[in-house]
């Protein structure tokens, strides 16, 4: 059975995933804020890099795959703190283990969003992909929420797309999904919020399949991913949101 590590496993979908993988029979080392078998704050690069030692020094056999899940909803404050966990950590830690899936030929799943396809490539996203922390940080400060999550997805699923064919030359598969809104804690801080909540509320109820979604569900399609069944897939974003990217865009893919 192969070992794999996500970031992000205590809760929600991070949570599913794990519990999917292990019922697998596959051994999941879990990083995260408290509970895991690495606990590590992501939000900044000295935590980051504990990840990392976290999971080589459990897996110096190498990775059969990575999952970097954690990240922040809408919600929270600083905004500076979705740009640092949802795209610099989930970038950071993929590349600190990367060594260790070039030596299982091993693959990775990012989370990205939906919303990641509701956003413009704009500075924000370039500051991201240009891997200028610092101010990337400034400017989402004077930005409002969306821009700063929608952001940070738009600019991992490019990182992802830009860096799959080199990732697949060395033998990794990377690719991603972009769930719609899910039922999670994070979920749960967005529909409580004064000024989201509403707005998530709306967007929940017109989901065309007819309901939000379950981390169950979107973890299964992360083990498809991961697993030989996907073999040939690479550098592919996968929509698991009900149907609403294609009501809202129906003609671009
Ligand atoms: P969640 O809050 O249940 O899980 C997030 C996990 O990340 C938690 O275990 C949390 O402790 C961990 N985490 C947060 N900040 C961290 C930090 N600084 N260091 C280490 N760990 C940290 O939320 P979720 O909805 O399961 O989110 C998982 C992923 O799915 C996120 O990347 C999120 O952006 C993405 N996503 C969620 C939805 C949704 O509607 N829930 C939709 C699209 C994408």
């Amino acid at each position: 059975m192969g070992i794999y590590a996500l970031t992000g496993g205590a809760t929600g979908i991070g949570a599913a995933i794990k519990t999917q993988l292990r019922a697998l029979g596959h051994e999941v080392i879990v990083v995260d804020l408290r509970e895991g078998d690495v606990c590590a704050d992501l939000a900044d690069a000295s935590g980051r890099q504990k990840a990392i030692d976290g999971i080589r020094a459990l897996a110096p056999a190498g990775l059969d795959g990575f999952i970097p899940c954690a990240g922040l909803g809408p919600s929270v404050r600083p905004l500076s703190l979705i740009t640092r966990v949802n795209y610099f950590a989930a970038v950071a830690v993929t590349e600190g283990v990367l060594d260790l899936l070039v030596r299982r030929k091993g693959s990775i799943v990012m989370i990205s969003s939906n919303s990641a396809a509701m956003t413009a490539h704009d500075e924000y996203v370039e500051l991201l992909l240009a891997d200028d922390e610092t101010a990337a940080c400034e400017l989402i400060e004077t930005k409002d929420a969306h821009t700063a999550y929608a952001g940070a997805k738009h600019a991992l699923s490019c990182w992802l797309r830009r860096n799959a064919p080199d990732y697949a030359r060395q033998g990794v598969r990377i690719n991603a999904v972009a769930p719609g809104i899910v039922n999670t804690p994070l979920s749960d801080k967005v529909l409580a919020d004064k000024d989201l909540g509403q707005v998530m509320r709306d967007f929940g109820d017109s989901v065309p399949l007819g309901a939000i979604g379950q981390p169950e569900q979107i973890a299964e399609v992360v083990c498809f991913l991961l697993s030989e069944k996907a073999s040939f897939m690479a550098g592919s974003l996968v929509f698991v949101d009900g149907g609403h990217d294609a009501m809202l865009r129906p003609d671009q893919f």
